[in-house]
């Protein structure tokens, strides 16, 4: 039952290929969860037992929610019954489950699920590798082996299984691709991702959460007339609205999930009502708790938008390290996709990926001025966009605490200096160095943000690997690292370049 009403996780299910859940008129769905079948495209599956008290729970709220449509009806009849008004209304209008309920009637419930071991496929410097292997060749048609030479990716699937049928949902959710006929034709999207430098994970993540919907057009389940929701969005707004107005930079996944599911927010509304949303994380907190199935899946697409440089997933809590302006700032350019939306599926992945501005939003950019701006000063960073994202990342205050608490070492990286030793007074100093592509943003492992791709290194070596990185790119005549690869070639070349500290 509770896995039916938010729907946006991705979930261990066992099954190499995302599953769509279409679960139709609401009344129909609670009996659908009573027997807990999920309906995927070529089987159906057990999802997972069914409990006493969710048969129980599902009865309650049948009740509760033909009480409220009699209510109605009673409302418009009995204006001048004031006492039966306010104390029912208190009682069984109650606004989160009313609204819940309401929106659940008329909301094509559908669930966004994957296996765990896809995460690999949606981290941003991934999603760039695929980007330009669509670019070149048709993916319907493409062989397991020239994907993996390729891609560096291993698209692993059951023999007989061909990489499209089971990755194809994967570049559909992520906006790569559309089909047409038997071509899986590059969107807009890919062809940005493509050319390194042009876009930052930042700026495909915060697009992903604006185009992102539940139903998505990537799975069965959405029609032009579906009426959508926006789980990331939704998600990054909760977030923000929270770092902005409470001042609060944790958020636990289960008050998120609990957020969702109860606010009933599309993922539009207004700034006010998520500051009033906010202002409840408590009772969402507790709602959460006791969806821990749901909370797990939820998880999973919360890994997806926890590359943006700002955030830090660490197990069950989210981290949003920027200061209150900044949050505020970017909370104002977020708002859904517009537009007509399109007659079928494909079409509308198209119309949605051809949506994607790069550097169009005022907003959204100007966090990455206020968070680099001192640094830009000293001439680190001569203003380029894919670099300031770098620096966020490097500058996230609650994933240096996480990287020097597992690596309390004092050393830096290129020069050895024990910054300890040398500066007794001082713990350490040292910078945190991203690895991956200047524009990537911080991948998520199984249950947190990964620190392999951080190195700890000292101010005058963080400054030198930089000049050495603008050295080779503008001989490369590139503004990015093309992949990961490349990027960490690059600093190994640097490191065997230090000669030692030369003292006059
Ligand atoms: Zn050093
Ligand atoms: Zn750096």
């Amino acid at each position: 039952m509770a896995a039916s009403l938010m729907c946006w996780g991705v979930g261990k299910c066992g099954s190499p290929a995302p599953k769509s859940t279409r679960l139709t008129p609401w009344a129909r769905s609670l009996a659908a969860s009573a027997a807990t079948a999920m309906v995927a495209e070529t089987s159906i599956r057990p999802m997972r037992p069914v409990k006493t008290w969710e048969v129980g729970l599902a009865v309650v709220i049948i009740l509760l929610f033909l009480q409220i449509f009699g209510l109605k009806q009673n409302l418009a009849e009995n204006t001048r019954n004031r006492y039966w008004r306010s104390g029912m209304h208190r009682l069984i209008y109650h606004r989160p489950i009313a609204s819940f309920l309401l929106k659940s009637r008329i909301t094509e419930l559908c669930m966004w699920r994957w296996d765990q071991g896809r995460t690999a496929y949606f981290q941003f410097d991934a999603l760039r590798q695929i980007s330009v292997f669509v670019e070149r060749h048709n993916f319907k048609a493409a062989q397991r082996s020239v994907l993996l030479a390729e891609t560096g990716l291993a698209f692993a699937a059951p023999g007989t299984h061909s990489p499209w049928r089971n990755y194809s949902r994967v570049l559909k959710l992520c906006l790569l691709v559309s089909e047409i006929g038997e071509v899986a034709q590059p969107t807009r999207v890919a062809h940005l991702l493509a050319s390194p430098g042009t876009v930052t994970c930042d700026e495909y993540m915060h697009f992903l959460a604006r185009a992102f919907t539940d139903p998505s057009p990537a799975l069965e389940g959405w029609e032009p007339s579906t009426r959508c929701r926006f789980p990331l969005l939704f998600t990054l707004k909760y977030l923000l609205t929270k770092r902005a107005f409470l001042h609060e930079p944790v958020s636990t996944l289960s008050e998120i999930f609990g957020a969702y599911k109860l606010s009933g927010f599309v993922g539009d509304e207004s700034e006010a009502a998520f500051i009033d949303a906010v202002r409840r994380h408590k009772e969402y907190e507790i709602a959460g708790q006791k969806s821990q199935d749901d909370v797990r899946q939820a998880r999973e697409s919360l890994k997806v938008i926890a590359q943006i440089s700002y955030l830090h997933l660490e197990k069950s809590e989210v981290v949003l390290s920027l200061d209150a302006p900044s949050a505020l700032s970017i909370l104002k350019g977020l708002r859904p996709v517009q537009g007509q939306k399109a007659d079928n599926r494909e079409l509308e992945l198209r119309r949605l990926a051809s949506q994607f501005r790069v550097g169009a939003d005022g907003n959204f950019s100007d966090y990455l001025n206020a968070a680099a701006n001192d640094v830009i000063q000293s001439g680190f960073v001569e203003g380029n966009k894919v670099k300031k994202t770098h620096l966020v990342i490097e500058r996230n205050n609650s994933l240096r605490n996480a990287f020097f608490n597992s690596h309390p070492s004092a050393l830096c990286d290129v020069c050895s200096l024990d910054t300890k030793a040398t500066y007794p007074w001082a713990k350490r100093v040292l910078d945190l160095h991203h690895l991956l592509p200047l524009s990537s943003g911080i991948q998520v492992k199984k249950f947190s943000t990964t620190l392999d791709d951080l190195v700890p290194v000292c101010p005058s070596c963080h400054r030198a690997v930089h000049r050495y990185y603008d050295q080779w790119l503008s001989r490369e005549g590139l503004l990015d690292f093309p992949n990961e690869i490349q990027a960490r070639v690059v600093y190994g070349d640097l490191k065997a370049g230090f000669r030692g500290a030369v003292h006059a």
